[in-house]
């Protein structure tokens, strides 16, 4: 067993033995859909959850298992399970806890994707979703009422990168008996552990720095194992009442033995079983090979960033520079706090000239490539405002920090001479 290894040995050996009927060093790709049953005996005993273990590819893949069973022990997490995609995973962690006629309490500086699920999608299912804005974590208090069914933000807000106080966020929440959800996707686990400091429920999309070669479409749940569900039975019947679909049993109290686990099985055995938005066993043997350098690659991510960030904010053509590593950031204090591992690849700045300035820039880049996502290890730019938040209102661009001139980097593992000079050369 791999579990009292340090944290950049289980980047490694996390969840796997080598293969036991072909002695495979690496993690196999179990290209099947389906697993032979030893008898009926266990086929009806699986089926009825009676054991775990293999029945259909939608539901569990052994490849898949490696990676859930590695994340969660990077996260200090209890169980993982993995996804088609980072979005997946957020709409199944909030959906399988919040129904129509109760509400989810959000952070306002959010991912485009997530912006546009929470206010368009989730209003058209019932779901009312109340913001906060997370520089004000007391206002929570006034949003939660008795139908309020988690709390929700990002480790590091894309694009605004500001640094919330998990533990104020984390203790406030907990005081209304509700769990906390953190998109950690920005972070990973080597800049920051959110269970750590009282995180329930862990998220990533692994289309970014876990997978970190910008190859694979994927998201990842991590339950910590820590929130007490069976505090309030009424309030998680989900978890605490029989389920009519597995004989009526409860998974809370039939679960105790392995774990406080209800939440992440229930997603497993009614979400995914339901909707199906599972991770093919390729893109998890894919993620897998990111994983096992993600230890190596944060910290270079994060040095390159921090000395682009302080080259542009000695540039004369550079209006200002987001970047918690700066001492000129206001949460810089609590980024240390946080993250003194490495404050991460994203950096947002404005050029002098507004828009049109951000254009020119962004249409001279050589090295650079314009592209929407985050956390390859190429060097990334792109202009929010007229690609991944554009179909925000003015308003709510503001909310979540994206001005007209707003650039943001996903800063890559190339040579740090190399990314600065082509920097260099697109700003004059
Ligand atoms: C990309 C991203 C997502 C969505 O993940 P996909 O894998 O693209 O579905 C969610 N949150 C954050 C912070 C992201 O950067």
């Amino acid at each position: 067993m791999t579990e009292e290894y340090k944290l950049a040995t289980q980047a490694l050996h996390g969840g796997q033995e080598p293969d036991p009927t072909t002695n495979s060093r690496a993690v196999p790709i179990y290209a099947t859909t389906s697993y032979v049953f030893n008898d009926t005996d266990h086929a009806a005993n699986l089926f009825a959850l009676g054991e775990f273990g293999n029945i259909y590819s939608r539901l569990m893949n052994p490849t898949n298992d490696v990676l859930e069973k590695r994340i969660a022990a990077l996260d200090g997490g209890a169980a993982a399970l993995s996804f088609a995609s980072g979005q997946a995973a957020i709409n199944a962690a909030i959906l399988t806890i919040a129904h129509s006629g109760q509400n989810i309490i959000s952070s306002t500086s959010l991912y485009g994707g997530t912006w546009t699920l929470f206010t368009q999608t989730f209003s058209k299912l019932g779901i009312e979703v109340r913001f906060f804005d997370p520089s004000e974590p007391e206002k929570i208090n006034d949003l939660v009422d008795e139908n309020s069914r988690c709390v929700y933000f990002a480790s590091l807000g894309n694009p605004k990168n500001d640094v919330p106080d998990f533990e104020k966020i984390s203790k406030i929440s907990h005081d209304h008996g509700l769990p906390v959800i953190c998109d950690n996707t920005v972070m990973t686990p080597f800049l920051l552990r959110p269970i750590e400091h009282g995180i329930d429920i862990v998220i990533h999309s692994t289309t970014k720095f876990i997978g970190g070669h910008g190859v694979h479409i994927g998201g990842v749940i991590v339950d910590s194992g820590n929130f007490k569900w069976a505090d309030n039975p009424e309030k998680w019947p989900e978890f605490c009442s029989p389920t009519p679909s597995y004989n009526g049993v409860v998974l809370e109290e039939a679960l105790r033995p392995i774990g406080n686990i209800a939440y992440i099985i229930h997603i497993r055995t009614h979400w995914l079983r339901d909707t199906g938005a599972a991770m093919s066993p390729f893109a998890a043997w894919a993620t897998i090979q990111g994983v096992e350098t993600l230890h190596l690659r944060m910290p270079r991510h994060s040095e390159n960033a921090q000395k682009i960030a302080e080259f542009l904010n000695n540039h004369d053509q550079v209006e200002w520079v987001n970047y918690p590593g700066l001492q000129t950031h206001p949460d810089h204090e609590r980024a240390n706090k946080y993250l003194p591992d490495g404050k991460g690849a994203v950096i947002g700045f404005g050029i002098k000239g507004g828009k049109q300035s951000a254009i020119n820039f962004i249409n001279n880049v050589k090295l650079l490539s314009h592209l929407a996502n985050i956390g390859d290890a190429k060097t990334l730019v792109i202009h929010p405002a007229s690609t991944t938040h554009s179909q925000l209102t003015e308003e709510e661009q503001k909310e979540t920090g994206v001005n007209p001139e707003y650039i943001r980097l996903s800063i890559g593992l190339e040579d740090f001479e190399d990314i600065k000079n082509d920097i260099n050369q697109a700003l004059s």
